[in-house]
């Protein structure tokens, strides 16, 4: 089967069309999702559609663009990993991309959700953007390698990847792998180990070719795998075991 290792399907997006969302994706061959958190009053949401259905699994975690919010604390964080389904910390990082500094905030939240994670044992879901350096030496400095986790929907170059990789993390590649002017992070997929590769749709977002501009959805992580495939002259079941495999090892579920 194939895994969607990160989407939203609380947002209303998908939320509001769940029943056909679910249908497409066992259509495609779609097993399981993640559906990831952004927000603790998102939280309950998240987590009442894993409990409904057994393909979906949740995380707990603040979006480090989400502002005017509550604050997680360890405490909390660690108390709603313990939820049954929920098999991840985030999704949690660094973003200087949308908001200037002074992101003080910004990396205190991604320290407190790696506390949050080792105190739990739950692995991270990692975002970075325009921040891979500042993201690294957190990871370092609060020894993320003792959860491991995946860095999502990577864009960064191979010395990033192969950082995270040497802390335990898997790196996961959306549909922007397979966009025309994606060459330089195709390079990178093409350069890492299949034994480290997960994919995802970050649906809503970020439709795959031949969707792009059109809502994303689980159903069309296959596209994503069959770039994989492309790239590293692989078959597209390969692929599509290989990275239900690594999923499993990465978010320590059967
Ligand atoms: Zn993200
Ligand atoms: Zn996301």
């Amino acid at each position: 089967m194939f895994v969607d290792s990160h989407c939203h399907l609380a947002f209303a997006e998908l939320a509001d069309d769940i029943d056909g969302v679910l249908a497409r994706m066992a259509t495609a061959g779609v097993g399981r999702v993640l559906s990831v958190c952004t927000r603790l009053d998102e939280f309950e949401r998240v987590h009442a559609l894993a409990l409904r259905d057994e393909r979906i699994y949740a995380s707990v975690g603040v979006h480090p663009d989400t502002t005017g919010i509550e604050e997680p604390t360890v405490e909390r964080l660690a108390e709603l990993a313990a939820r049954p389904r929920v098999i991840a910390i985030g999704e949690t990082g660094l973003d200087y991309y949308r908001l200037p500094e002074p992101l003080d905030w910004q990396r205190e939240r991604f320290r407190v959700h790696i506390r949050a994670a080792r105190a739990a044992g739950k692995p991270l879901i990692i975002h970075t953007r325009s921040a891979s350096a500042d993201t690294l030496r957190i990871m370092r400095e609060e020894r993320a390698d003792l959860t491991g986790g995946v860095m999502h929907c990577f864009t960064e170059g191979l010395d990033v990847a192969r950082a995270a990789i040497d802390m335990g993390f898997f790196i996961s590649f959306s549909g922007i792998v397979t966009f025309k002017n994606a060459g330089e992070l195709q390079a990178v997929a093409r350069a890492l180990p299949l034994d480290r590769l997960l994919i995802e749709t970050d649906a809503p977002y970020l439709a795959p070719v031949p969707f792009r501009g059109r809502t994303n959805e689980p159903a069309y992580v296959p596209h994503v795998a069959g770039k994989l495939a492309e790239l590293h002259g692989a078959t597209l079941p390969l692929i599509e075991a290989r990275t239900e495999e690594n999923f499993r090892l990465c978010f320590n579920v059967l």
